[in-house]
């Protein structure tokens, strides 16, 4: 599991985050069993997100304990009950590290992992406005972790997703299906969801976003943004 980053100047502005992590999320990221890609993005939230931080630890805490019930074999009725009542006050989630010193994140962006800060450089121009920029986070599981930069006012090519598409805004704002997403909320996406988020006006939007699979574009102008940046 990847250590959240500990808040920093850049969040110490205060936000107000509306779009948090589900308690899928929070389990699979708590249990360990969340991959790279996902990981980085819910490390990446949970560093400006105190509030999810609290949940993260609390669904280690419950693990841990239950794990140890579970080891002093017969697994008695009221195991979970006895955990739940050993768990003392939780700890926050570990930090994790921010970009040292931020001297590489742009200070406009909500503060992020070193190796996300470090992927802005490696940013390619794919159409008018769009920039793709990928993460390496050594998954090897065929998920994709990229950012993504599209100019304000913009709308994204129709499209639809091979498994979960998880984005996290670092700066500017999007709205999709008539709901804002700001900087540090998060949005959750499946196979179930068909959208064409718009950029809001006034500013760009930079993104970092987490994909199963490549997505499934619906129109042609997808496929040729998509042909571009191998998103
Ligand atoms: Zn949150």
């Amino acid at each position: 599991m990847s250590p959240a980053p500990a808040p920093t100047d850049n969040d110490k502005k205060t936000m107000t985050l509306s779009h948090h992590l589900s308690d899928a999320l929070i389990v699979d990221y708590a249990s360990g069993s969340m991959g790279r890609a996902q990981s980085l993005v819910v490390a990446t939230h949970l560093h400006a997100c105190a509030a999810c931080r609290g949940r993260v630890a609390q669904a280690e805490a419950v693990g841990g304990a239950l794990l140890e019930e579970i080891a002093s074999t017969p697994l008695a009725p009221d195991a979970l009950d006895r955990a739940l009542a050993r768990i003392e006050r939780p700890r926050e989630a570990a930090a994790p590290e921010a970009a040292a010193g931020h001297a590489r994140q742009p200070a406009d962006w909500i503060s992020v992992p070193v190796e996300v800060a470090e992927a802005a450089a490696r940013r390619r121009w794919v159409a008018p406005g769009v920039w793709v920029a990928p993460v390496d986070v050594g998954s090897g599981d065929g998920a994709l972790t990229y950012l993504l930069r599209v100019g304000q006012g913009m709308r994204m090519p129709q499209h639809t997703h091979a498994g979960c598409e998880l984005t996290l805004v670092l700066k500017g704002a999007f709205d999709d299906a008539g709901v804002r997403f700001g900087p540090g909320d998060i949005s959750e996406a499946d196979d179930a969801v068909e959208h064409s988020p718009v950029i809001a006006a006034g500013q760009e939007c930079v993104c970092l976003v987490a994909c199963d699979n490549r997505l499934i574009v619906k129109d042609w102008l997808g496929r040729v943004v998509q042909a571009y940046a191998g998103i």
